[in-house]
């Protein structure tokens, strides 16, 4: 399996650290609004990649934080007049359920800034005792990029080069050595929250919390950091810079960058005001098809947002349903169980979409290639099934399309639940089966509730039933 690298700009074969395991860091968003559909790009791509690496065996720590302490939300605390944590706690809460309505997997850990102080205080002292950085007169602690000789590596930046087109850039007003040190410690303001330490109360810089969180629950490297492509420059460099500098060790083998969710050519975004948040969206969509039209792109290429396009992915994603639907409806009327010699030469010929999709998501998660085997794999559906198919060739075609579908987030069943009214008539209809002795039919009964998650128990006093 192949990973464009942004380290290295090329794609490499992907080799873990641990065989078997992948230890994957994704920066999340931070909490002081609603999230918009730019932000849900990053959590739909990577969630996929990670579904695809579960899919292929791996066993992947995922973990991705909740930015709760930043000027955003300490600006909205203010506006609202509560305490900022009010505020990130209200909008993790409302993020959390966007998340489940575009089906992204919670991760192994959503680790919060706020709760991991301790272990920032930890990180900034060992780069103060090895020269990395200095506390200035004002309690601020930044940064000393001059030092770490590899800086602008990820970004492919050159500090000189920086430097010079910065001349104008006179460091001023405050303490900085030089224009690119960044702040690890923030000192308090008035009714901001703040926390004991050896430089005075403050709060942590944004960069130092993804490094220190990514070591507490991954380790000191790691095989994969991801996020959008505008973390790559400072947000990454810097990680890069406290991390290394702290461990002496390589921070991420792989950096993994998704290209922008546009609108009109431009990226969507908070500030420009040119973003719809992701509860827009679902008042007119199942959240899928947002999920679908994000995946139908190539994660690292821009994405123009726009309602033809929305509608053109509900389409695609009805296609896919209408098949799964028409495999139900056979499966259920289907008076045969065991698989023709035709249908083992079938369903092996299908195998080839799955082959398909497999080479597409190796390819640096070519998620719009796997989404068109998919579609190929919809069309040899529909003109391989028939009412004289066996259940087990239908249902191994039904197994192959939900597992790729799965891997893309993507459920083929809305799992509407049975209403108890529908139910007790299928027990009745058993009944009436059995007693007839057709007991053909009431196994396909049995079976069919089972599907649904309903399970039969035949008792002295008559059947009882529950869902599983
Ligand atoms: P933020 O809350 O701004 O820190 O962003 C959280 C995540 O969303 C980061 O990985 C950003 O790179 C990503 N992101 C924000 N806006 C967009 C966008 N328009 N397109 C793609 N990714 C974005
Ligand atoms: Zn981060």
């Amino acid at each position: 399996m192949k990973i464009f690298n942004t380290l290295t700009r090329q794609k490499e074969e992907f080799v873990p650290i641990e065989e078997g395991k992948v230890r994957m860091y994704v920066c999340g968003p931070t909490v002081y609004n609603l999230i918009h559909i730019g932000n849900a790009r990053p959590m739909i791509v990577f969630d996929t990649f990670r579904r695809y690496l579960e899919y292929k065996g791996y066993q992947v720590n995922y973990v991705s934080n909740f930015t709760d302490v930043d000027d955003k939300i300490i600006n909205k605390a203010i506006e609202e007049g509560v305490d900022a944590s009010e505020i990130s706690t209200r909008y993790i809460a409302e993020c959390k359920k966007d998340m489940e309505g575009m089906h992204i997997l919670p991760a192994t850990v959503h680790p919060l800034a706020t709760q991991e102080i301790d272990g920032m205080i930890a990180m900034i002292q060992t780069l103060i005792d090895k020269g990395y950085a200095y506390a200035a007169k004002d309690g601020t602690v930044y940064y000393r990029t001059a030092k770490f000789a590899s800086y602008g590596k990820l970004s492919h930046k050159n500090l000189d080069d920086l430097q010079a087109g910065h001349r104008d850039i006179q460091v001023t007003g405050d303490f900085k050595e030089g224009p690119f040190d960044f702040v690890l410690w923030k000192p308090k303001k008035e009714g901001e929250p703040a926390w004991d330490s050896p430089w005075g109360q403050g709060r942590p810089g944004w960069h130092i919390e993804c490094s220190v969180m990514s070591k507490k629950y991954l380790g000191e490297t790691i095989d994969i950091h991801a996020g959008g492509e505008d973390l790559i420059f400072p947000h990454h460099e810097n990680e890069i810079a406290q991390s290394e500098a702290a461990s002496g060790k390589e921070f991420s083998h792989y950096w993994m960058h998704n290209g922008f969710l546009n609108i009109n050519n431009q990226k969507m975004s908070k500030s420009l005001g040119n973003f719809f948040t992701v509860r827009e969206i679902a008042e007119k969509y199942d959240l899928q098809v947002l999920r679908f039209f994000m995946l139908s792109a190539h994660y690292r290429s821009p994405l123009n947002f726009s309602a033809d396009l929305m509608e053109a992915a509900k389409n695609g994603l009805e296609r896919i349903f209408t098949a799964a639907e028409q495999l139900e409806r056979l499966l259920g009327a289907s008076a045969t169980g065991q698989m023709s010699e035709q249908e083992e030469a079938l369903y092996a010929q299908s195998g080839q979409f799955q082959d398909k999709f497999e080479a597409a998501m190796d390819d640096d998660c070519n998620t719009a290639d796997a989404v068109s085997a998919v579609f190929e794999l919809v069309k040899f559906i529909n003109m391989h099934v028939s009412a004289e198919c066996s259940r087990a060739y239908l249902n191994k075609l039904y197994d192959r399309l939900r597992q790729l579908c799965g891997i893309l987030g993507i459920k083929v069943r809305q799992e509407k639940q049975m209403l108890d009214a529908e139910i007790e008539t299928l027990i009745e209809e058993r009944n009436q089966a059995r007693k007839n002795k057709d007991f053909a039919r009431a196994d396909q009964i049995r079976e069919e509730l089972l599907q649904k998650g309903i399970l039969l128990k035949d008792t002295r006093e008559g059947v009882t039933w529950k869902r599983v």
